[in-house]
């Protein structure tokens, strides 16, 4: 099936993915809810358990495509408040609900949020201990970019964090999860942020995503180590981890 950006090659989709997540800023959270039937909440739980950030206030992660701040969010609380947190997303609208949010939970001072490319970071090389996307890589449209600048961030012994849509195993959950997203999710995205379009795009985003030991490569290809995945959900979700050694 195609929707509306068929004809639009990969190098020259981020205007469209920036009006999409434009049009969805405010309305983003609770459309994530309803999107994933609250799943999304356990992966993000399963991302930050597993990244396990210590109580230390000189340990910084850098959280890429970081939209309304959920992942930095719970950086911050796991490591019982102390360590801080870049949220860097290329869309101003996302980041500004972020700050809200981080306003109203009083953990603004931890955060700090940059508005950028993920394919083009502006940061010196070796500053960050861990780098955490979630749910945001498939948009970049040069993917080995954005893990060549994940890998040049990083300090040496820091880890990567790549939380993603994937591919289904069960032959039957796919089914149920291709009617899901095909059908349900952009009449619900109509319904709920009045523009089915945006979600449109995103179920069609999710399709062209390489599967788990595809995107593992591509990760070691741009230097990591130590590279596995853990799939969510029956691999509706999965959480690839790579070290820069
Ligand atoms: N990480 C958040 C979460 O899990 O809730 C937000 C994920 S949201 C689905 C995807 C985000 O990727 C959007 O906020 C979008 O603006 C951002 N994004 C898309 N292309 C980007 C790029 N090239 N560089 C940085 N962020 C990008």
């Amino acid at each position: 099936t195609s929707f509306g950006f068929k004809n639009v090659a990969d190098g020259d989709k981020q205007p469209l993915v920036n009006d999409v997540f434009h049009k969805v800023a405010k309305r983003y959270d609770i459309m994530n809810d309803v999107m994933s039937a609250g799943l999304h909440r356990a992966w993000k739980a399963g991302m930050v358990g597993a990244l396990n950030p210590p109580a230390d206030p000189d340990y910084h992660v850098l959280d890429v495509a970081g939209g309304t701040g959920d992942i930095a969010f719970r950086i911050v609380d796991a490591s019982k408040g102390l360590a801080r947190a870049t949220v860097l997303d290329i869309n101003g609208s996302m980041l500004a609900v972020g700050e809200e949010r981080a306003q109203k939970k009083g953990i603004a001072e931890n955060l700090t949020f940059v508005e950028a490319n993920a394919e083009d970071l502006p940061f010196p090389d070796k500053t960050f201990d861990a780098y955490t996307i979630a749910f945001g890589i498939r948009n970049v449209p040069h993917i080995d970019k954005a893990l060549s600048e994940a890998y040049r961030v990083l300090k040496r012994g820091g880890r990567l964090l790549v939380l993603e849509f994937s591919e289904v195993e069960a032959p039957i959950l796919d089914k149920v999860y291709d009617l899901w997203s095909f059908h349900a999710i952009p009449r619900v995205g109509k319904a709920i942020a009045g523009d089915g379009e945006p979600y449109r795009y995103l179920v069609e985003s999710i399709r062209k995503f390489p599967n788990q030991k595809d995107f593992a490569k591509m990760i070691e290809r741009a230097g990591f180590s130590r590279v596995k995945f853990t799939n969510y959900s029956g691999g509706i979700a999965a959480l690839h981890s790579g070290w820069k050694l």
